[in-house]
């Protein structure tokens, strides 16, 4: 045995490395989080569970043209469609469903959405010991919507202007606008 191994056997020279080590430690600002104590900062883009949105004054965005269904590679959404029975040219989602348990959350329906109707959330706290909380219907996914995003964005002109009225107004009456008359 060297004479440095002997006197490091005899002061404990390992213990008060680690000793030193771990007082060392004492004084630095710590790096893990106390989860759930602390819920971490996450950022703006994260992709939570999904919602759909609303206009200003209320109305669904979402006009069931499901585009969102076919651009999701997991065959997680379903939409039904149907037109709204005062608006004839005007579509809505009748049924949106959205199965969690199998999103891969790629965000590809958010992409694909013409309108704007989708988004996720920063909600991730979603364990559940049962998967049929996690089949979530249009109410749901709204009401996902409405506490995530309280600001809402307006709606275009086009969508329920008075123009579009007076268009949906001939179309009902089956006298259909002129190029002349829509100029
Ligand atoms: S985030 Fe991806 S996997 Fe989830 S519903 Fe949208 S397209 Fe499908
Ligand atoms: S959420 Fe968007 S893409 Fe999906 S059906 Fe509604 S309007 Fe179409």
């Amino acid at each position: 045995m060297s004479l440095a191994n002997a006197v490091n056997k005899v002061i404990f020279g390992e213990i008060l490395k680690g000793l030193a080590l771990t007082f060392g430690h004492l004084f630095h600002k710590p790096i893990t989080q106390q989860y759930p104590h602390t819920k971490p900062k996450l950022p703006d883009g994260y992709r939570g569970i999904m919602s759909l949105l609303r206009y200003d004054d209320g109305t669904e965005r979402c006009v069931g043209c499901a585009l969102c269904e076919i651009a999701c590679p997991s065959g997680v959404i379903k939409v039904v469609s149907a037109e709204e029975p005062d608006r004839p040219l005007n579509r809505y989602a009748k049924t949106y469903t959205f199965d969690v348990t199998r999103c891969v959350f790629c965000g590809f329906c958010v992409d694909a959405c013409p309108v704007d109707a989708l988004a996720m959330t920063k909600e991730f706290e979603w364990a559940s010991e049962n998967k049929r909380t996690l089949f979530l219907d249009k109410e749901q996914l709204l009401a996902n919507g409405d506490r995530c995003f309280p600001v809402r964005g307006k709606k275009p002109a086009y969508l329920g202007s008075i123009e579009g009225d007076w268009y949906l107004d001939k179309v009902k009456n089956k006298h259909y606008p002129t190029h002349a008359e829509t100029d």
